[in-house]
């Protein structure tokens, strides 16, 4: 990889939504995205479904009662919220707002119902990525392989997975996460490549104004 600019310029921050069927990868992606971009601000939704043994409350998720869901939901302080493979999910809109207002970019872990009410809310901040399996053999073996849900959720979480690839369209990229190092490589690629949209890069007028009057200095 090249060095990043001597220049920098100030952007407004994005909003990275990555959402697949359950197993394909995607919880996987955004760790290591967060490994990699320490400076990106991952949301932690709120949750009423059992906490995993390898999950830890306010890293993974915060896990909460169905009726403090449904306080913070008819509050208004949930960005947005949505049932998935029958338990409810939503994504805190305080943390959200106050990174984005810092200039942070921001990831999210969702699925496609909350998905869209983000684009309508949100649509020139977000950024919205399908991660795939490559094959459905491939999916339930990785669900297996975690290890983390009862066979009964897992069965559940596949049947939920047509439904939720019926949603690809809806999406500004699309991912198969075959191999996990390339998927990861393109995961960035497509980071940086919606940093540096024009209409991102808030701080562009100066450094155009400036240009602009050296040449003309320059050529008078
Ligand atoms: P996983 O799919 O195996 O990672 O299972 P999870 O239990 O972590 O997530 C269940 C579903 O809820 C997934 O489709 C997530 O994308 C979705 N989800 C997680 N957090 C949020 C959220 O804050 N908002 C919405 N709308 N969906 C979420
Ligand atoms: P999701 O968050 O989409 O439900 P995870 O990130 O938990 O999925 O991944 C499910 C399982 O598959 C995990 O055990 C993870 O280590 C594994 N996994 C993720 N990506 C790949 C890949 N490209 N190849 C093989 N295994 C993978
Ligand atoms: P899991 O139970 O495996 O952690 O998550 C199941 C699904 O719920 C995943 O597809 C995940 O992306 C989604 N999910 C997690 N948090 C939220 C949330 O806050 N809102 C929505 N809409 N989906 C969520």
């Amino acid at each position: 990889m090249t060095n990043p600019p001597a220049i920098s310029v100030a952007r407004r921050g994005l909003m990275l939504v990555l959402s697949s069927p359950s197993g394909a990868g995607k919880s996987t992606l955004a760790q290591l995205l967060l490994k990699e971009h320490p400076e990106m601000h991952l949301s932690v939704s709120v949750t009423t479904r059992d906490r995993r043994p390898s999950e830890v409350e306010g890293i993974h998720y915060h896990f909460i009662k169905r009726e403090r869901f449904e306080k913070l939901r008819d509050t208004g302080d949930l960005l947005e919220s949505a049932e998935v493979h029958g338990n409810f999910y939503g994504t805190p809109r305080e943390p959200v707002e106050t990174a984005l207002a810092a200039g942070k970019d921001v990831l999210f872990d969702i699925d496609y119902q909350g998905t869209l009410q983000l684009y309508e809310k949100m649509r020139a901040d977000i950024v919205g990525v399908f991660i795939l399996p490559p094959s459905a053999t491939e999916l339930k073996t990785r669900l297996e392989r975690r290890a983390e849900d009862a066979s009964g959720v897992i069965e559940k979480r596949l049947k939920n997975a047509r439904t939720e690839i019926a949603h690809w369209e809806e999406y500004d990229y699309v991912l198969v996460n075959e191999d996990l190092n390339t998927t990861f490589i393109n995961l960035q690629a497509i980071l940086s490549a919606e940093r540096l949209r024009r209409q991102r890069q808030l701080g562009l007028a100066p450094i155009i104004e400036r240009l602009d009057e050296e040449l003309a200095a320059m050529t008078a």
